[in-house]
């Protein structure tokens, strides 16, 4: 899918500040308030680039993977079905929150809510990476202990071969009206049908693996591609994979944390590489060809005469792949001062008496 700029929607630079970006978002949104005749699609629009770049961390994962990243997240959509009280208020505990809080003052107050939606829980686990799997990326098989959809009834709760009737306690509806005190006054509240889980009606028979549940506990493996290129502390979405509640509404999301390892070998800034190497005096001064790590395994690299220690030699397109390319490898060149000085060393180096100062 075509990527949105969401630098471009909040009209700052891809350098702004994380200032920058809020104050730009704050202006943006008191402008576009619904309530101020504003346009909802615009001020959604502004809600869901804020979600990302006015977090760090997110604004990060951003830059590397486009929108795509934030695909149907939820995006902060505070119009929609999502509830922003409710469970899996994932987008809305990011820095968007306290912000919109006061923008949108009392836009959750007055009238009836809708009905929630019924979606099964978020789980959240965290997941290892070595360091070369987060460059180019895996395919892990990640065991779970969740509810699942029951595979006898298909979810639909009812034993197979029954019907379903018409729920009793709520005449049908799948729903029924409250009002409930909250923080920010009186509000009515459909809310689910207990008895029928709001869907209005019940199976005759409950299903007998899950008894009348529609969704089992126990052991599963989700299979996750790990894109190329991801790092330390982001996130990802896997969609219909947390909790399941059976036919009677979506499962929840699965997001992985991901915990990158360290390699002794390689340093890591964004998308290049960092490498140390070691050479001698000799071929420091006279310059060589030396083998040196790169995720891709050993390559030759040509020392030029006369380097120094500290200078730095770029390889370029051995880096951490993104969306626009592989970064680049720099390596580090260390010249190591022997240490070891036998009598024909010693002799040879007061012979050469190399000095500066
Ligand atoms: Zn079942
Ligand atoms: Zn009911």
């Amino acid at each position: 899918m075509p990527g949105k700029d969401f630098y471009k929607v909040l009209g700052v630079p891809k350098s702004a500040s994380q200032d920058d970006v809020k104050r730009a978002f704050r202006k943006l949104a008191h402008e576009h308030h619904p309530d101020k005749g504003g346009k909802e699609e615009k001020f959604k629009e502004i809600n869901e680039a804020y979600q990302a770049l006015g977090d760090e961390q997110k604004r990060k994962q951003y830059d590397q993977f486009g929108s795509a990243a934030f695909d149907g997240s939820g995006g902060g959509n505070p119009f929609g079905g999502g509830n922003p009280f409710g469970g899996g208020g994932f987008d809305f505990s990011g820095a968007g929150f306290e912000d919109l809080g006061d923008i949108l003052g009392g836009m959750f107050g007055g009238g009836g809510r809708q009905t929630r939606e019924q979606k099964g829980q978020d789980l959240e686990i965290g997941i290892r990476l070595t360091f070369t799997e987060a460059v180019f990326g895996v395919e892990k098989e990640i065991p779970l202990t969740k509810h699942s959809k029951c595979s006898r009834c298909a979810g639909t709760a009812a034993e197979p071969g029954t019907k379903m009737k018409t729920c009793t306690t709520c005449d049908g509806k799948g729903f029924r009206v409250t009002m409930q005190r909250t923080m920010l006054g009186a509000m009515q509240m459909k809310t689910a049908c207990t008895e029928c889980h709001g869907r209005g009606e019940k199976p005759e028979k409950d299903c007998t693996e899950c008894h009348g549940k529609g969704a089992v506990h126990g052991r599963s493996t989700v299979r996750v591609d790990i894109p190329a290129g991801v790092d330390d502390g982001m996130s990802i979405r896997v969609r219909g994979e947390g909790e399941s509640i059976g036919a009677q509404g979506e499962p929840g999301d699965l997001y992985l944390r991901l915990r990158v390892e360290t390699d002794p070998r390689f340093k890591r800034d964004g998308f290049t590489i960092y490498v140390t190497k070691n050479i001698g005096f000799t071929q420091a001064a006279l310059g060589d060809t030396v083998d040196v790590d790169t995720v891709d395994g050993k390559v030759e690299v040509k020392i030029p005469q006369g380097t120094q220690s500290g200078d730095e030699l770029r390889l370029r397109g051995k880096g951490v792949p993104s969306n626009r390319g592989r970064g680049d490898q720099i390596i580090i060149v260390k010249v190591v001062t022997p240490t070891k000085i036998d009598k024909k060393i010693r002799e040879l180096l007061q012979e050469m008496n190399l000095r500066e100062a």
